[in-house]
């Protein structure tokens, strides 16, 4: 039963032609896949369907082959071709009665179009602005080229009608969509009837969108995703100008969507933002104009989505990440399952899917962009098979999905964890400067498992094969997690470094239990990914003189992958930690390191108490190998599988340790596939 709370949230409302059932809207969002994957693709946006929401937007779709953004792979609308793989995605999100909404993109000085080797166009002639900083500039369009891409949308919308679709969303946010450059004064320079002014600035979305209301007005609903602030002071669309422009246009498109200027802001991770972050730039928008708004903000909170619209902040709750983590979001808040909300943990996990052009991941879903290719649902599983135990070792991020899952699917559960707390590394992790949100990886697994007469959980049992053999499980899955190296091994050094035994040395899992060190620390990352940074956070934080040597060029490098790296380094340099790039460690010396420059070699050295190493992971794959050897006593016991899973297997981040988790619980029972490929995939048809 519905909290009545929550009643507002399932209020229809009109949005132009059209009426949305709900006020869940599922904004447009990246996922990996998209044009090289449709179908895996179109497969996840049925999830939001089938989860109950009211409107599902496909990612940016490239509405024009002279303006793309390769390497990254979102859709594509080029030419009637393209049409049957988008209106595959189309009827997949209208399959429970959401609105279909497709998100046209012409990147102009975001598009170095590296595929199509076309002159990218932008208001003015500047270079491109990729994270790559590509060596190509965009030249400025003249009246010819405005004309002409004022007639490529009205022949993206008609394919777009054509393609099923029933909102069209203009992109001009997070700095990628033409109508922010043309709207932005550090992106418009021109000096013609286009430039200058607001009004001016304006000129070319109001032109595009009378000539969508002619084309397919009347039947499809047009929307405008404008930047709540580029982020850049005054130069740049600030939010005094947003206002301005929303005020002077106030009819103009069917519906305001409202993001921040840049996807770094808009998408923060937990780290640096929190739930609603964007309230205060959205506040007081909604008076403007006559038009419904739908503004983001990682939302989870049932609470916060009513009083979002309670007072009259937005009309609709817009969701990407929520909407990843938990497919079944409005359902569940529908259903008065409160409790059963997968939340969003904000760690940015999906983005790499985008960011590294593989296929889009997340912490808390498992069953994310595998809806089709390995046919996951997630919510259903698949009933038990003929076997019916399980014992699980390890309570960490693996274990506990894997546990989930099986308990899901039916088979009797038993999970012996060493420690005396549930969790494995979120346990430890949440309690790190900015990373509590972390924890509903174990919070929300925990909770599920406590609902379920078919589990046992045995804390404080550190298991041994010996132990293992005797119980009589059928399944035995070991998930017991990795250790951190102090001996310095990761990627600078493939063996030991020298290390003199004056210097004591930390490693995470040091920390992490409590040892912080005092006096002057050497923090070393060559791990490249969030542990170095918040390592050193936190003993900057409880006032040590910290150093960060890297050998990357970057702190935390791969962060750039889950859009918080610029943020890390703004945090770590404010907080007065000496951050050594490019710099390697040859040796730690009795008190301080040897450095070495990582082109020339050069040595230097930096005196300090202590040495912090972000290296590498050890798995701890004892109980493993220890049964592995037992094979032979194996029937005896009754005991037909033993698995590795998680950081035990191989350690990686939190995402790749519930997909491990889930995969075992999906293939327990399953027939041998043998050779053949364990999922689905789509292959390029070869043309004629
Ligand atoms: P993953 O990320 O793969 O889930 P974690 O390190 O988070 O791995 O979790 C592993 C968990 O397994 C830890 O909580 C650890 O205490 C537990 N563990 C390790 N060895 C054993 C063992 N022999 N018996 C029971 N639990 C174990
Ligand atoms: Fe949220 Fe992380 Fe999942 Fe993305 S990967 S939806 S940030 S939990």
């Amino acid at each position: 039963m519905r909290d009545p709370r929550y009643d507002i949230l399932f209020e229809p409302m009109a949005i132009g032609p059209l009426t949305a059932k709900n006020r869940f809207y599922q904004v447009p969002h990246c996922n990996g896949g998209g044009y090289r994957d449709p179908s895996a693709a179109a497969a996840m946006r049925a999830t939001k369907a089938e989860g109950g929401w009211g409107v599902i937007f496909t990612e940016q779709t490239e509405m024009h082959h002279s303006s793309e953004i390769t390497p990254f792979i979102e859709l594509r609308l080029w030419e009637d071709k393209d049409i049957p793989s988008i209106a595959k995605m189309a009827a997949a999100m209208k399959t429970h009665g959401a609105l279909a909404g497709i998100q046209l993109a012409y990147s102009g000085i975001n598009g170095p179009n590296m595929y199509t080797k076309e002159v990218p166009l932008a208001p003015s002639a500047l270079p491109i602005r990729t994270f790559t900083n590509d060596p190509v500039q965009a030249r400025a369009m003249d009246k010819t080229d405005i004309k002409n891409l004022r007639r490529w949308f009205v022949n993206a919308a008609k394919r777009s009608k054509l393609a099923g679709f029933d909102l069209i969303c203009l992109y001009g946010a997070h700095g990628f969509g033409i109508f922010q450059h043309f709207l932005s004064r550090a992106t418009n320079q021109r000096s013609d009837e286009y430039g200058g002014s607001l009004e001016n600035r304006s000129r070319f979305a109001r032109e595009v969108l009378a000539d969508l209301r002619d084309a397919v007005g009347d039947t499809m609903a047009l929307t405008l995703r404008v930047s709540l602030d580029e982020t850049i002071g005054q130069l740049g669309f600030s939010n005094a100008e947003v206002r301005d422009f929303i005020a002077m246009n106030a009819e103009l498109p069917d519906m305001w969507d409202l993001a921040m200027g840049t996807w770094e802001d808009c998408s923060g991770p937990s780290r640096f933002k929190e739930e609603a972050a964007q309230e205060a730039w959205v506040t007081g928008i909604r008076d403007l104009s006559p038009r419904p708004v739908v503004g983001v903000g990682r939302f989870t909170s049932p609470d916060v989505m009513a009083r979002m619209i309670k007072q009259g902040r937005l009309d609709f709750i817009g969701c990407a990440r929520p909407s990843i983590a938990d497919p079944f979001l409005p359902r569940k808040i529908d259903e008065g399952r409160i409790d059963d909300i997968r939340e969003c943990i904000g760690c940015n996990i999906c983005v790499t899917g985008d960011m590294t052009q593989g296929m889009g991941r997340c912490t808390q879903n498992p069953t994310w962009m595998e809806e089709w290719r390995r046919g996951w649902h997630p919510e259903k599983i698949a009933a038990k098979g003929e076997s019916q135990s399980v014992l699980i070792i390890g309570s960490g991020p693996a274990g506990l999905e894997a546990a989930r899952a099986a308990a899901l699917r039916g088979y009797d559960v038993a999970v012996a964890e060493a420690l005396d707390s549930y969790g494995g590394r979120v346990a430890r992790e949440r309690q790190l400067p900015g990373l509590s949100a972390w924890g509903r990886v174990a919070d929300y697994r925990l909770y599920q498992l406590g609902q379920r007469p078919n589990v046992q959980m045995y804390p404080g049992s550190r298991l041994t094969a010996e132990e293992v053999l005797a119980f009589g499980f059928q399944h035995i899955c070991v998930a017991t997690g990795s250790t951190w190296r102090a001996d310095g091994v990761a990627r600078q050094h493939v063996v030991p470094m020298p290390i003199n035994a004056q210097t004591p040395i930390f490693t995470p899992d040091d920390l992490m239990a409590g040892r912080i060190p005092s006096g002057r620390v050497v923090v070393f990352d060559d791990d490249h990914y969030y542990m170095g940074g918040v390592l050193a956070e936190l003993c900057a934080q409880k006032g040590c003189d910290v150093s960060l040597v890297t050998p990357s060029a970057f702190v935390s490098d791969w962060t750039a992958n889950t859009l918080e790296q610029s943020q890390i380094h703004r945090r770590l340099a404010g907080l007065g930690v000496a951050i050594r790039l490019n710099t390697g460690i040859a040796a730690v010396q009795a008190g301080g390191v040897e450095t070495c420059c990582t082109y020339t070699d050069a040595r230097g050295l930096i005196e300090c108490d202590v040495v912090v190493l972000v290296t590498s992971r050890t798995s701890n794959d004892g109980v493993f190998l220890d049964l592995m050897a037992r094979q032979g006593d194996w029937a005896d016991a009754g005991i037909r599988s033993v698995k590795v899973i998680g950081d035990a297997a191989a350690p990686a981040p939190i995402a790749w340790a519930t997909h491990a988790g889930h995969r075992y619980a999906r293939d327990l029972d399953a027939p041998d596939l043998g050779d053949a490929l364990p999922f689905r995939r789509e292959v390029t048809r070869i043309e004629d």
